[in-house]
């Protein structure tokens, strides 16, 4: 079977002053259509180069290897040429900050209709505007023949987001990466944009990687999970797998620093340690210096990186860590 989405052993080097710094170190995931994949983790934890990788987009000072298969097209064997047929069509991105990515002085309509003009040359401009118009009602801005005529700064910021996702799926792409599509916003206008993604997800057949710090946003709307730690995936599964029976430390750590909605007011508990980054990576398991679990294995913490290996009771639950598949986490 062809995912529509598959990456393996994605490695993203990037050079500095200081050496190399390894961003991405080993990730291999696929996502199925209509599935949601999450890849949770802290800033600097590699999981914004995953994403932007996946549509090609390297920057010069970066070495890439593995193969990232869009349908079967491998983005990294492309010329940038192939890519940017690939880009916008079969595969879109939804960023954070949609008013940065949109222009001021085009009409959203006109933002629409050109996202879809860009791959189907022959459109006229009215097919276009038509297609722009179903393409905003489909992420549900209302009255969107009136509003395709209005200017970006017309909108609020949960209708811009709506209008981003509206470019980015005019043209019915097979996956679509959206990293941190909601941190921007409110809490009440985050769910109604994550009920977008996933209405369209289900509607349209896409594979979803969802790219995110948030696991409230994770338990709303993913299939599976893999939480990154400094440029690997610690653990991996189903998103009963991390939620009910998280098998890593710093899966365990995630989920207790996590606001508890109910428990208003109260301050979530923090992970201890500073993240670890590619420029300053430990020996052996990179989280050892953070973990609480180390003392308990010992010196094998500090000098063998650990694989991700299966754990009980799930088929897709991968861990990577020594205190082994039968050691429950509290
Ligand atoms: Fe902690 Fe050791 Fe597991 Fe790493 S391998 S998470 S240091 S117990
Ligand atoms: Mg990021």
């Amino acid at each position: 079977e062809q995912f529509p989405l598959r990456v393996d052993d994605l490695r993203v080097d990037f050079a500095t002053r200081q050496g190399t710094v390894s961003a991405v170190d080993g990730v291999s995931f696929q996502v199925e259509r209509g599935h949601v994949l999450a890849i949770v983790g802290e800033s600097g934890s590699g999981k914004s180069v995953t994403s932007r990788a996946c549509l090609g987009l390297i920057d010069d000072n970066a070495t890439t290897r593995g193969s990232i298969l869009v349908e079967g097209q491998d983005m990294l064997a492309l010329t940038e040429r192939e890519r940017n047929k690939l880009r916008g069509q079969r595969i879109s991105m939804v960023f954070q900050d949609a008013l940065a990515a949109l222009n001021p002085f085009a009409t959203v309509g006109r933002q629409v209709a050109d996202a879809y003009r860009v791959h189907h040359p022959s459109a006229n401009r009215k097919q276009a505007h038509a297609r722009a118009v179903e393409a905003l009602a489909a992420v549900g801005v209302p009255e969107p023949a009136q509003r395709a005529a209005q200017f970006p700064h017309e909108f609020s910021g949960g209708m811009r987001q709506r209008v981003m996702i509206a470019m980015a799926i005019v043209n019915e792409p097979a996956v679509l990466i959206a990293d941190e599509p909601t941190t921007a916003l409110d809490v009440t206008v985050q769910a109604q944009v994550l009920q977008v993604l996933d209405e369209l997800r289900e509607r349209m057949g896409m594979a979803m990687v969802l790219v995110t710090h948030d696991l409230g946003v994770v338990a709303q709307i993913a299939d599976e999970v893999a939480v990154m730690y400094c440029g690997h995936f610690v653990e991996k599964g189903t998103v009963f797998d991390i939620f009910d029976r998280p098998s890593h430390p710093y899966t365990l750590g995630l989920l207790n620093s996590t606001p508890d909605p109910e428990a208003d007011g109260k301050r979530l508990k923090a992970i201890p340690g500073v993240p670890a980054s590619g420029s300053s990576r430990p020996s052996g398991c990179p989280f050892h210096p953070r973990c609480a679990y180390q003392p308990e294995v010992g010196e094998r913490c500090l000098v063998e990186r650990p694989e991700l290996g299966e754990r009980p009771g799930s088929e897709q639950h991968r861990a990577a860590c020594h205190l082994g598949p039968e050691r429950k986490l509290p």
